[in-house]
């Protein structure tokens, strides 16, 4: 088994909360953790005569993502009934679009280990509504809850493009940045915004023949860790199923599994239903949609660019390493905040770790955005210019950064109250590096032999200087009067 050539393939579905103030087809109030069944009405709850109303917001939320995911968008939609019995769902019926889904034949740009990008193809997005939450408690009775139900539900599917567990980690985090930039979902994974279900199989290279392995569908998987994890975990199963039973791929052997948590492994649930299964047909409740040029050209207005474009941008415009651009640009504001900084007058680099080092972590803490901080982009362009003068220290600009955020001074008045100035001034800093090698024998011994302590003796020198100057010396300088008495 250990030496079987093999790739995997895998397939995506995401289902995606949109956040709309109402429900995809009746007015109840979208909102999380309320009473149970406190948001429901007629139709939501499938009463005989209710008649649905689609939410013109959450269409367009959709077609948004839609051309965000490079989909070919349709001008005519309609919605179909997919029918299955569930107790979470009082229908026993849920609208979706089946035949002619809004968007087809788009892909989206994932970012690869090597820098590169590569394009997973988006095979369709449609829009429907989700079902209500059964919980099973204690004893032996479920409880029902139908606040969900009819929460606008954006579902995309991809082809299956991707080859590793890591791979579709990377292809949902960066669908959950989409959404986010549009401002269509939170997609917080905790309050279940975003639910993926990979489909996973192997393509098995033996004795010069290809074997594929049945496909399994990893069913409501509600976090990065576990969508991961339970690929990893599958294609370690298959192939030792493969192993064992030579089983391959026919039609009809597609299974559904089950992520169990605490054991971390993939539990099989059922064998997967066609198409046939669900007797899909028009929804004769609801017209079709048909979207003008006008309204089209509307909400393409509102498309903004996309984070991982942004990220390389900022790679090559303002020279950033991969990470603090993608820190920059996990979130569309603190991206907007920091590129109007930069428009003031900053240097992108410093501003970047100013308010990346300093700004974001506060932010974090109040759980507010950096433009929510109150900071004054000019005041970030004149810290950074006086970091880059060497008027002061960058670890001291964290200092005032971090006082500029909560007393809401200007940088010159905390960098006076504080004393922070760097000393830059070479005569004044020579008496201090006279007193400090005086004092260190030792060090300088080390330095002089040029052995291997050399380099640690160097820097203890220059520690000793820094703290007798409280901090304040350039250590650029001190470095510099160092090499010279030392050599
Ligand atoms: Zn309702
Ligand atoms: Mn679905």
């Amino acid at each position: 088994m250990a030496d079987l050539e093999y790739r995997v393939i895998i397939g995506l579905e995401i289902h995606v909360h949109l956040r709309t103030a109402t429900k995809m087809f009746c007015g109840c109030e979208l909102v999380y953790d309320q009473q149970a069944n406190s948001r429901v009405c007629p139709v939501c709850l499938g009463l005989p005569g209710a008649l649905p109303v689609m939410n013109k917001k959450a269409f367009e939320y959709a077609v948004l993502a839609g051309l965000a995911l490079n989909c070919e968008i349709s001008r005519f939609t309609k919605w179909d009934r997919k029918g299955y019995y569930y107790p979470d769902l009082p229908k026993n019926y849920q609208i979706t679009q089946y035949d002619l889904p809004f968007s087809e034949h788009g892909y989206v740009e994932i970012p690869t280990d090597d820098g590169q990008v590569k394009k997973i193809r988006i095979t369709r997005a449609h829009l429907e509504e989700d079902a209500g939450k059964n919980t099973h408690t204690s004893g032996n009775y479920s409880r029902v809850d139908l606040n969900r139900a009819g929460t606008p539900l954006l579902e995309i599917v991809t082809e299956p493009d991707m080859n590793s567990g890591s791979e579709v980690r990377v292809m949902a985090v960066e669908l959950q940045r989409i959404v986010r930039y549009l401002g269509i979902s939170d997609a917080d994974m905790q309050k279940g915004h975003m639910r993926f279900e990979p489909n996973v199989n192997l393509i098995i290279i033996k004795d010069g023949k290809e074997y594929r392995t049945p496909i399994v569908e990893i069913k409501n998987l509600n976090s990065f860790r576990a969508l991961e994890r339970s690929v990893n975990y599958e294609v370690v199963r298959q192939l030792e199923e493969f192993d064992r039973t030579a089983c391959v791929m026919v039609k009809g052997n597609k299974t559904t599994r089950g992520w169990d948590d605490a054991g971390q492994q993939t539990v099989l649930q059922r064998g997967k239903e066609e198409a046939s299964d669900y007797r899909y047909f028009p929804d004769p409740d609801i017209l079709p949609v048909v979207v003008t040029d006008e309204w089209f050209e509307e909400i393409r207005g509102r498309l903004c660019e996309l984070p991982l474009k942004k990220q390389m941008r900022y790679m090559a415009e303002y020279n950033l390493s991969e990470y603090d651009a993608g820190v920059l640009t996990s979130e569309r504001t603190n991206a907007e905040f920091f590129e109007r900084v930069v428009k003031a007058g900053g240097e992108p680099k410093r501003v970047c770790n100013l308010i990346t080092q300093v700004g974001l972590k506060i932010a974090n803490e109040r759980g507010c955005s950096l433009a929510e901080l109150g900071l004054k982009e000019v005041d970030i362009v004149t810290l950074a210019r006086m970091i880059g003068n060497g008027d002061i220290s960058s670890s001291a600009g964290d200092k005032v950064i971090h006082e500029m955020i909560v007393s809401r001074k200007e940088p010159e008045q905390i960098i006076r109250e504080l004393n922070l100035i760097q000393k830059s001034n070479a005569g004044e800093l020579v008496t201090f590096v006279d007193a400090v090698l005086a004092e260190n024998a030792k060090a300088v011994a080390d330095v002089r032999s040029g052995g291997k302590k050399s380099k640690a003796a160097i820097g203890f020198l220059l520690g000793q200087v820094i703290r007798r100057t409280k901090g304040q010396a350039n250590p650029e300088i001190v470095s510099d009067i160092l090499n010279k008495k030392l050599n």
